[in-house]
């Protein structure tokens, strides 16, 4: 299986407890975050609409909302793909440990989960904010 994943939505999936905008959306989430755990899964980066956006109800016109919200949203996608080969498609497991040892810290998640409105939700953030 080959997923298209955008930057910050390496860290969403770390995160997921089965939250989403609606039933689709989270249907769709389950799916990819189980997929994503497969040896035989591949992925590929993006900062455009990915295999979670596809399900998601604020996707409108390829934009995260409106043009404004969407430029955060990149602006999101590239502090995580900087650490990433763009071009590379990556055995999904070997990314997933890689996502770990990087953003192992709150000082590396802050520029890309400071807005995000389900930090109360994510395992991954509230790991990182209880290791402090
Ligand atoms: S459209 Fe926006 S809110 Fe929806 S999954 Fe994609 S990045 Fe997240």
């Amino acid at each position: 299986m080959k997923l298209l994943i955008r930057g910050h939505h390496l860290l969403c999936l770390k995160g997921f407890q089965g939250y989403g905008y609606d039933e689709a959306f989270t249907e769709n989430m389950t799916e990819i975050n189980n997929l994503r755990k497969l040896p035989e899964t591949t992925v590929t980066l993006t900062d455009s609409p990915d295999d979670i956006c596809k399900a998601c109800p604020n996707l409108k016109n390829d934009l995260c909302v409106d043009r404004t919200h969407n430029e955060r949203i990149v602006k999101m996608d590239g502090e995580v793909l900087k650490k990433f080969d763009y071009e590379k498609e990556y055995e999904s497991v070997e990314l997933f440990e890689k996502v770990d040892s990087i953003f192992n810290t709150m000082e590396r998640v802050s520029e890309i989960c400071f807005n995000c409105l389900w930090h109360e939700k994510c395992l991954f953030y509230q790991k990182l904010q209880n290791n402090r």
